[in-house]
């Protein structure tokens, strides 16, 4: 029907475009009745330091359950919450459900960090620095175990800004990590002006590190240009044994993936800590006897 006329052409394709609006407001509207009643979850996925296998971080990821559309996985609901403005009530929400669970783990004496994905349009709004500041002294959290992970092609899209923005928050003394490192076309003269504490290679490096030559070069590259800046480097996506060894190889500080945990619900999460800070204790235990 495409084919034929000009005018069924545009009708084919408003009608396309039509259901893709309607189903956009309907994603909307039941985000927003899911904000409202509370009704989203955080994952977290555990960011192991490679050398010892010591757990030193959780990532914090959005889910969301809907009762009609099912399982709505955040790459679809995060960009219509940017969209919609919806991303600051759902950011504030992440934001403070992740400190709360990281205080909760320091209590039971586990000192890592909680991760939490802001997105750009969140953190150039109006008093954002003074929400996470809030958020962390109600919470009882010290800074230095908050890292807000920004995408590199966010922070390249608002380049100028980004330089300011940064160094605000290094100032409030939260770490900052460049999420999805290697796919946003950032140069290394940007690189050295925004002030950051880590890098996430992304996960489509990683993929490529068992099946490419020239992969391990490119993570070998960002690597050393990393541990040159004093970054410490982290390879998100860690699927395999194999990966995992060339990226060793690499020198990579930190792994995140499918090998260790998937992102899992609070409890789970913090029953694979006790599990990880047992091992390694048992381990430096059994050295000290050595
Ligand atoms: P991201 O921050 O780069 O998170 C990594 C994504 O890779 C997550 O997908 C995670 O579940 C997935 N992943 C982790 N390990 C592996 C692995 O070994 N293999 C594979 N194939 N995938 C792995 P998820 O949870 O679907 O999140 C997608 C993106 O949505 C995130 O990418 C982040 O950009 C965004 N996002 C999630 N939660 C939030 C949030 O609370 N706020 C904001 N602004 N963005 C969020
Ligand atoms: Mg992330
Ligand atoms: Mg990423
Ligand atoms: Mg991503």
């Amino acid at each position: 029907a495409a084919k034929s006329a000009g005018g069924g052409r545009f009708q084919f394709f408003s009608e396309g475009l039509n259901q893709k609006a309607q189903e956009r407001v309907a994603v909307e509207a039941a985000l927003r009745e899911a904000l409202k009643k509370n009704l989203l979850t955080v994952h977290y996925q555990p960011q192991l330091e490679l050398r010892e296998g010591r757990v030193v971080g959780m990532e914090a990821l959005a889910r969301w359950h809907d009762e009609t559309l099912g399982t709505v996985s955040p790459a679809r609901f995060i960009p219509i919450a940017e969209q919609t403005g919806l991303i600051h009530q759902l950011g504030a929400w992440v934001l403070r459900e992740a400190c709360v669970q990281c205080k909760r783990w320091h209590q039971e004496g586990f000192p890592l960090s909680v991760s939490v994905n802001v997105s750009i349009k969140q953190v150039m709004q109006e008093g954002f620095s003074e929400m996470v500041v809030g958020t962390l002294l109600e919470v009882g959290l010290e800074p230095k175990y908050l890292d807000l992970e920004l995408t590199e092609s966010m922070l390249m899209e608002k380049a100028a800004e980004s330089v300011a923005l940064l160094r605000m928050f290094k100032s409030l003394g939260v770490q900052i990590s460049i999420d999805d490192f290697g796919t946003g076309y950032s140069s290394l003269s940007y690189l050295k002006n925004f002030s950051v504490d880590r890098i996430k290679i992304d996960q489509s490096f990683v993929r490529d590190v068992t099946v490419r030559d020239d992969a391990v070069g490119i993570i070998k590259a960002i690597v050393a240009i990393g541990h040159s800046m004093g970054l410490q480097v982290i390879a998100e996506g860690v699927e395999s044994l194999e990966e995992e060894e060339k990226l060793q190889l690499c020198k990579c500080d930190q792994v995140q993936g499918y090998l260790h945990a998937r992102p899992m619900p609070a409890p789970e999460a913090g029953a694979f800590l006790r599990d990880a800070f047992a091992r390694t204790a048992a381990g430096a235990g059994k050295e000290e006897s050595l």
